[in-house]
């Protein structure tokens, strides 16, 4: 078994909440950052869009809170929006400072190009071309190698957190204290024990738990999964965003049509040609994302299509493919589609979760030393719906915040607790690659089929009752399966999809994100967070 690994700080995931965390307490101790796959590997690698910052003297700060609480429908908290916004175009200089590249306007050495995306009432989104995610993975990632006091373990992927269920020394003290991780390195069949005194999760988003998603395969819900097996505070998990366009590619991988095409003028059509938005919304194409989701699965039914398109081929060719080379070569390149000629076939898919770990405006979990901050944590800012580009700018902020907060209450020693070695007695069974598939399938088809765009009663219990004998079985393969990581991935899914439904169950009413077809309308009897 693995040895024991210490570090003043552990960083489960190195997407942009999890790096900056690192980056702004690596010069104040030891930091060890655990990424299940490569470091690049990472919903921060594909966001195409940007980050939302008021940066110009058009737009205002109270502009955009006003949108991100609109967006929100009601269950957004105040003071967090306020805290996104205001100290978002800090955040956003000191990535610039640290060499991100964002895409300036033609012609000019300081001005940048800003982009305007659905729900946003102004041009207020930094994007380096349409790979801005990559742009900044990159940035963070290059300066997080290069830091003596940061240690990136790849393809390391956290099982569970280490609390005082699992310390041997039963001390009253050790009471909802989180130790640390254990963390298995596949490669050598090992689980370590990784202590720290202070953990931080910020391993991203769980879409991955539908069969259509726009994530790559990382985004399996861990986080989420680890901490509420550890009895930590969840909430909002029924709000699930759909982003209203991934590329149409049956059997290809998912590839995002970024918002940011409707924003430079892309118009939404159905099979017959017609544009159908302005029936659905006065804002058109540029309508939030719930919204213009929703339009396009009724459009869809309606006239039994299984995609609608978007079309780009009024627009200007050469400007079309400078703004959106990512975009362009990659149609091109996988279905030999020039979007300048033809329209693309889109479909909405499983983006983003905006429930997640119940944090405080410090990052602070309800267990004491473990912080989360990015898509896997609930800081209040999204409500019922995320305002586009507003995520990225999140796990800057809040990261941030609890980095300072960490370093304010630092503590100079470990906790005295005997931390045991993984235990593995018990284990008999052999890896079953089969058993596992079968049910990662069967999750994604319940979730897609009964937990998707539009739900109902009916359907979310029954998703209820076939997830709960999924979530046994894989329980229980679990305690006699050896450790792999699609078998922990395939456990923490089976636990977020439950925990998903749970949620929406709670919930009957429809808000934002969640469309209930029995219960159409909002209820203020729900103004306030689901928390499981
Ligand atoms: C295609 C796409 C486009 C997007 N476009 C935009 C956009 O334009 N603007 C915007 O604001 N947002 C956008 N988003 C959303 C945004 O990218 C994410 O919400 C954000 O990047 C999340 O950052 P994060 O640091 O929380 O997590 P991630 O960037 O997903 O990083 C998670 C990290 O955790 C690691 N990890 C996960 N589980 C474990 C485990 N068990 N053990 C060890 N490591 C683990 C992963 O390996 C990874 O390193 C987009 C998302 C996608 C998928």
């Amino acid at each position: 078994m693995g040895e024991l690994i210490r570090s003043d700080f552990l960083v489960i995931g190195g997407g942009i909440a999890g790096l900056n965390f690192a980056l702004h307490v690596a010069d104040h101790g030891k930091v060890n950052i655990v990424t299940k796959s490569g470091l690049t590997e990472s919903n921060t690698f594909y966001a195409q869009g940007g980050v939302a910052a008021v940066t110009t003297e058009e737009d205002s700060l109270n502009n955009h809170i006003e949108d991100t609480l609109v967006a929100g429908a009601g269950l957004c908290h105040q003071d967090a929006v306020e805290i996104l916004v205001n100290e978002g175009p800090q955040r956003v200089k000191e990535i610039i400072d640290w060499g991100v590249a964002f895409t300036k306007k033609n012609g000019s050495k300081s001005e940048y190009d800003l982009a305007r995306e659905g729900g946003h009432s102004h041009h207020r989104i930094l994007h380096a071309a349409d790979m801005t995610g990559a742009e900044i993975q990159k940035t963070l990632s290059t300066k997080a190698l290069k830091h003596p006091n940061i240690t990136v373990h790849e393809n390391c992927i956290a099982v569970d957190l280490i609390t005082e269920h699992h310390v041997l020394n039963n001390l009253q003290a050790a009471f909802n204290i989180c130790f640390g991780a254990y963390v298995l390195k596949e490669d050598e069949e090992k689980v370590y024990s990784f202590q720290a005194k202070y953990t931080m999760l910020a391993t991203g988003g769980a879409s991955k738990v539908f069969l259509h998603s726009t994530n790559p395969d990382i985004a399996t819900g861990d986080g989420v999964a680890m901490a509420s097996r550890a009895g930590v505070r969840i909430a909002n998990m029924e709000f699930v965003q759909f982003h209203p366009t991934s590329l149409y590619n049956p059997g290809g991988k998912s590839f995002l049509i970024s918002e940011a095409l409707r924003g430079h003028g892309g118009h939404l059509k159905n099979g017959s040609g017609q544009r159908f938005m302005p029936y659905y919304d006065k804002r058109e194409e540029l309508a939030p994302r719930d919204i213009v989701a929703r339009a396009i699965d009724s459009e869809m039914k309606k006239k039994r299509e299984e995609c609608v398109f978007l079309d780009m081929t009024h627009l200007d060719k050469e400007d079309v493919k400078t703004r959106f080379p990512n975009i362009y070569n990659y149609c091109l390149k996988e279905t030999g589609l020039d979007i300048t000629e033809k329209p693309i076939p889109v479909v909405p898919a499983a983006h983003y979760i905006c429930g997640g770990i119940i944090t405080s405006l410090t990052g602070q979990t309800s267990m004491q030393n473990l912080f989360a901050s990015g898509e896997v944590a609930h800081t209040g800012v999204h409500g019922a719906n995320r305002l586009a580009s507003n995520s990225l700018l999140e796990g800057l902020v809040f990261s941030h915040r609890a980095a300072m907060k960490v370093l304010r209450k630092r503590t100079r020693e470990f906790h005295n607790v005997f931390i045991p070695e993984w235990d593995e007695s018990g284990i008999i069974d052999k890896y079953e690659w089969f058993l596992l598939k079968h049910n990662l399938q069967e999750i994604q088809n319940i979730m897609w089929d009964y937990v998707g765009i539009v739900r109902s009663k009916k359907q979310l219990l029954r998703a209820e009752r076939r997830t709960y004998v999924i979530f046994e079985e894989v329980e229980e393969y679990y305690k006699r399966s050896k450790l792999t990581t699609e078998l922990i991935q395939l456990r923490n899914m089976a636990t977020v999809a439950f925990l998903i439904i749970k949620s929406a169950l709670r919930r009957n009413e429809s808000r934002g994100l969640h469309y209930m077809q029995d219960f159409p309308d909002s209820n203020d009897k729900f103004l306030k967070d689901t928390i499981v």
